[in-house]
């Protein structure tokens, strides 16, 4: 049974679903809101942990009762919270307006994200020691993901990239990520090219590639997944359904594909993975809309 540890942000999500987002100078009644455990680092932890794989989350949270709400959220879904610390200031929230159509618009305020250091890294290395695969995103200092896929890679574990939010990559961090699962848009911004097409998205991918990345993979929301490495370029089409927030359908997309991740079947990993991300798209919220195994097991698409 393979281990997993996170190292990411830890997030309050805080949603208003509305018609129309405003425009800027603009007022407008929202429908409904609530508030919701997310953080791409949490939200990949907790849909790695629902879908039956070992994961320990390594991050911070702010000494508040947002803090402590998501902790306790993350252990109820089976996450390894022990290492999480305390840091002297806000708990990172999510500010996200989701329209009715599905789109949503985010704005992170990184709080105690900010603060995972590598000092905390080295305060925890035995958890990188003892798991077989890291995951890491972009919503906690680049130097701390570079260190902390430096210290995986010095320990021969297989390591995943999250580019998002999505920023130039330095080699280094592009030479130490096995997997690097970016969206159409972190593409682009990553390779400096247009996406605004099938063939931008395969000529952008092949840029990377020529980065020497190993394997990319590229969510294309409702249009699938392209997966390219020295050997493969092929898409995967995404399940037709009723999509209502695409919140963390990218993030359950990344807890699929490593649960049924082995190196050498890649293409069926993918496929589950979009299999789970097609139940999340047709629920609301971030962790509260990752399925579980055997839902997705039950889902007929
Ligand atoms: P987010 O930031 O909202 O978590 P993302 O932009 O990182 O999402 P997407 O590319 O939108 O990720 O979606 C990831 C995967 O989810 C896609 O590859 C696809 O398989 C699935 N998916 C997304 N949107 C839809 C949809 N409308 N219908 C079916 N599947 C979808």
């Amino acid at each position: 049974m393979k281990k997993v540890v996170v190292v990411g942000s830890i997030n309050m999500d805080l949603v208003t679903v509305c018609n129309k987002a405003p425009l800027g100078g603009e007022t407008l009644f929202g429908k409904e809101f609530f508030q919701v455990p997310g953080g791409k680092g949490a939200n990949q932890a907790v849909a790695i942990a629902k879908l039956g794989t070992e994961v320990t989350m390594l991050g911070k949270v702010g000494n508040d009762s947002f803090g402590q709400e998501l902790i306790k959220a993350m252990e109820k879904d089976g996450v390894k919270v022990e290492h999480i610390e305390y840091a002297n200031t806000a708990t990172g929230i999510a500010n996200i307006i989701v329209e009715e159509n599905g789109q949503n618009r985010i704005l992170v305020v990184p709080g105690a994200n900010g603060y995972v250091d590598k000092a905390y890294i080295d305060r925890h290395l035995d958890v990188i020691k003892n798991s077989d695969i890291l995951v890491v995103q972009l919503e906690i200092p680049l130097e701390t993901v570079e260190y902390a896929l430096s210290k995986a890679k010095e320990f021969g574990k297989m390591t995943i990239l999250n580019p998002a939010p999505a920023v130039k990559l330095s080699d280094d961090i592009i030479k130490k990520s096995d997997i690097i699962i970016p969206n159409e848009s972190e593409l682009g911004v990553i390779t400096g090219l247009e996406v605004d097409t099938k063939e931008h998205i395969q000529k952008a991918a092949k840029k990377l590639l020529e980065m020497n990345v190993k394997n990319l993979i590229v969510t294309l929301g409702s249009s699938g997944s392209l997966h390219v490495n020295k050997d493969t370029e092929e898409f995967h089409s995404a399940y037709k359904v009723k999509a209502i927030d695409t919140t963390a359908a990218g993030d359950s997309f990344i807890g699929g594909f490593i649960r049924a991740y082995s190196e050498d079947n890649i293409g069926e990993a993918i496929e589950f993975a979009t299999k789970v991300s097609a139940i999340v798209v047709t629920r609301r919220g971030a962790q509260t809309s990752i399925p579980t195994i055997e839902e997705v097991e039950n889902f007929k698409g």
